[in-house]
């Protein structure tokens, strides 16, 4: 049985391109890029190449805006840091309700350790951002603004050039994790005025335990590891040098590709969205059909329990999440879905369906085959269990 994997907005796969940038980095040059050496001189270059690469697919103006991290959720925590370490005389911080738990839960940490007031603005029932509460959230006060460039549930893509925007206007930074979005729309953080933006390499082909920080120059960082002085000082720790090389080439090839990718995504999603609707009644498409990544489509199936769909799909080849488990494996209902307070019903079965570039129609094919078999399926065991 050939698996069909629909769950590329939690990882997808090492591009066999990426691979073979890396692999030299293991066993033909395993140099430290701090020895001044040729190995470590090798690696160092290797790195620069790849800030280069990372910088491209970002829109940054600098290479040293660029900053490698261990992956998404530790440039969110940076920012954020950081952030507040260029407004020290602010303790607000404006953001939303659907923002990424590493996003959410720093700073709840600093709310309880640091007396951080913490503004978390709502969303309608499409998941869009109510931009007259968010303006109005802000204020003298505010240090930080934030707002994810794209909703790893709903696939939502939020108008980030206009919070920036509204940030500014109240002399606030503003930072957006765009960990979703990368690779699959086009970022330009110079022109949309972004001052941190997170990215993470396993979304778009690339190594897991790679991510990258990009701070607008003349911004402070705040390190959240403490040692050497690799990253110009703002991370310590030797770098992965074959996970950094990786993430490069996985940029450079997401930037020659995201537009001619997103149209055929697109297109392959609403054929998705379409034969589903048809085929199984009572499902609805969750989030807003205007704004949303070309490859995510989240789906609320009524009487089915999402974990259990998930498992049995599983069986049957077909990989998808549960609003439950979009964001890191967690059992609770989707605090998105929440927000968007989508009945109860529709959040315990509702299902994250994201394609990637290798996604294909026979993918689609055979997901609108089993999907509505196993619907049916459980939806009649559970009639059966209500008889009985
Ligand atoms: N932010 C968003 C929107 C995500 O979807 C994820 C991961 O799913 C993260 C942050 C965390 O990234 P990482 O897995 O690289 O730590």
């Amino acid at each position: 049985m050939s698996a069909v994997y629909l769950d590329n907005n939690a990882s997808t796969r090492v591009d066999p391109a990426v691979m073979d940038a890396m692999l030299p980095w293991f066993t033909g040059n395993w140099g430290n890029a701090s020895s001044k050496h040729g190995f470590g001189m090798d690696a160092a270059g290797a790195i620069q190449k790849a800030r280069r690469q990372v910088k491209k697919l970002v829109g940054a103006e600098m290479d040293a805006e660029i900053l490698f991290t261990s992956g998404g959720t530790e440039s969110d925590n940076m920012a954020i840091l950081s952030a507040l370490d260029n407004r020290p005389d602010r303790d607000e911080v404006v953001t939303t309700e659907v923002e990424h738990p590493a996003v959410l839960a720093m700073l709840d940490h600093l709310a309880r350790t640091r007396g951080l007031v913490v503004k978390r603005v709502g969303v309608d029932a499409q998941g869009r951002i109510d931009l007259r509460a968010y303006r109005n959230a802000l204020g003298p006060k505010t240090a930080l603004a934030c707002a994810m460039w794209a909703n790893n549930e709903t696939g939502n893509v939020y108008p980030v050039r206009v919070l920036a925007e509204m940030a500014h206007a109240e002399g606030a930074l503003f930072f957006t994790d765009a960990v979703q979005a990368s690779g699959r729309i086009d970022l330009d953080v110079a022109s949309c005025g972004v001052d941190f933006l997170s990215i993470s390499s396993h979304k778009f082909h690339g190594p897991k335990g790679a991510g990258a920080l990009y701070v607008k120059q003349g911004l402070r960082t705040h390190p959240c590891l403490y040692g050497g002085r690799q990253e110009r000082g703002r991370r310590a720790g030797t770098e992965n040098v074959p996970a950094i090389v990786g993430m490069g080439k996985a940029a450079e090839l997401a930037a020659s590709r995201t537009y001619q990718d997103g149209q055929i995504l697109t297109a392959m999603r609403q054929r998705l969205s379409d034969g589903l609707r048809i085929a199984i009644k009572d499902c609805q498409e969750l989030g807003d059909p205007d704004n949303r990544l070309p490859n995510t489509l989240c789906m609320g199936f009524d009487e089915i329990e999402g974990d259990d769909l998930v498992t049995m799909l599983g069986r049957e080849g077909v990989h998808v999440s549960s609003g439950s488990a979009c964001s890191s494996g967690s059992v609770e209902p989707s605090h998105v879905l929440r927000a968007m307070k989508v009945p109860f019903g529709l959040i315990r079965g509702a299902m994250r369906f994201s394609l990637s570039r290798e996604s294909t129609n026979s993918d689609i094919d055979t997901a609108l085959e089993i999907v509505p078999k196993v619907v049916a399926k459980l939806r009649s065991s559970r009639s059966h269990l209500h008889v009985a």
